[in-house]
């Protein structure tokens, strides 16, 4: 995708060290509740202001957003505290209402980006228009999904352009609302390397506790800024009650959060670090070829396994590695959701090998 405009050219901040921050609350409730969080946010020096107007919610009978009126309460905002101004459709009606409102970035939420239908009815209305668009990941971990919503955008001439981590659906419950996966993230900016991508913590945690952890994270892996939630009385929240701040918290979070510099130029540093990360190669070597091995008696046992007709998955078998494994993992310091992770992948991978064998004439 050619002729994406960088994030800094068109986000009003001073200062190019620091991440973008949008912040504001999951839903656009009142005009006070609205004007009340702007107001704060803007005196902890946030520039841009993020309230839902229409929700996606998950099951029916919650609130569903406030609707177009919302809208006006986002002028009077940008109008009081010169706030840039940011909110969420989900489908044509709700682009052409927020482009008639002068609604300065608008974002596709996550369970549109899933529907190429709702996606390119949306890019038809904004058809040249030189509009911010952010685009969420689909909630489903589908690379090509969250590419394919930024082409059809990118496709009706919309330069400006950012893609949001919010974290992905899971069926078994994780720690996190929405898993995070931070290797599609490095997928997406490996294939189109002059995306903006910016990270929301508030829908990837579902809580306030984890907030730091994965803002921080972000950072560490240069995410261009972030998306967060917040709400003068986080508690009262009509929607994502357990996720917002208040925007004092906010501020005190994004203080604490260390920004390490993207690029280093510095001889000594870029030799120390080229000889760590030559280290990091070797061992990655190292694994694989330990993989490679590990595999080559998978398939010694896959060829017995057919000729004596067992069937190639051995429940109790693989619950005893799992077992001992995360067990040793602990040992090391390795925590239990990565040892899982990791042998999870290499069981898979082996069953897949031994089906092969089972299938050969
Ligand atoms: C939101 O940002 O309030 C929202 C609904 O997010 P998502 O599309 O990531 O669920
Ligand atoms: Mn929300």
């Amino acid at each position: 995708m050619k002729n994406i405009t960088p994030l800094h050219s068109w986000i009003n901040q001073s200062d190019l060290k620091r991440p973008v921050v949008i912040a504001g609350p999951c839903s656009a409730e009142t005009l006070e509740q609205v004007m009340d969080a702007a107001v704060q946010l803007k005196s902890y020096g946030i520039n841009i202001f993020r309230a839902g107007i229409w929700k996606p919610r998950t099951r029916p009978n919650s609130f569903e957003g406030i609707g177009e009126k919302g809208l006006y309460w986002l002028q009077e905002v940008k109008e009081k505290t010169g706030m840039m101004t940011a909110t969420e459709i989900a489908n044509a009606k709700h682009a052409e209402l927020a482009l008639k409102a002068g609604v300065d970035i608008l974002w596709i939420g996550a369970r549109t980006t899933v529907n190429p239908f709702a996606v390119q009815e949306i890019a038809d209305v904004l058809k040249n228009r030189d509009l911010p668009i952010m685009v969420k990941n689909p909630i489903n971990p589908d690379l090509n999904l969250w590419i394919g919503a930024l082409e059809r955008l990118h496709n009706v001439g919309i330069k400006k352009l950012v893609a949001i981590h919010r974290g992905f659906s899971t069926y078994d419950k994780t720690k996190y609302r929405n898993e995070p996966q931070w290797k599609i993230a490095i997928e997406l900016k490996r294939r189109i390397p002059n995306l903006p991508i910016i990270c929301d913590p508030s829908h990837i945690c579902g809580t306030r506790k984890y907030l730091s952890e994965i803002s921080q994270i972000a950072m560490d892996l240069n995410y261009h800024g972030l998306i967060i939630e917040s709400h003068p009385n986080p508690k009262e929240a009509w929607s994502d009650a357990e996720q917002q701040l208040t925007p004092k918290n906010l501020s005190k979070m994004l203080n604490e959060l260390v920004i390490r510099k993207a690029e280093v130029n510095n001889k000594n540093l870029l030799d120390t670090l080229g000889e760590l990360r030559t280290m990091i190669d070797l061992y990655d070597n190292q694994l694989l070829d330990l993989v490679e091995k590990r595999m080559s008696v998978v398939e010694q046992i896959g060829r017995h396994k057919k000729d004596h007709n067992i069937a190639v998955l051995q429940n109790k078998r693989w619950d005893n590695i799992l077992h001992r494994i995360t067990k040793k993992g602990k040992e090391k310091g390795l925590s239990k959701e990565f040892v899982s992770t990791v042998f999870k992948a290499i069981h898979i991978e082996s069953i897949n090998h031994q089906r092969k064998i089972m299938n050969e004439d």
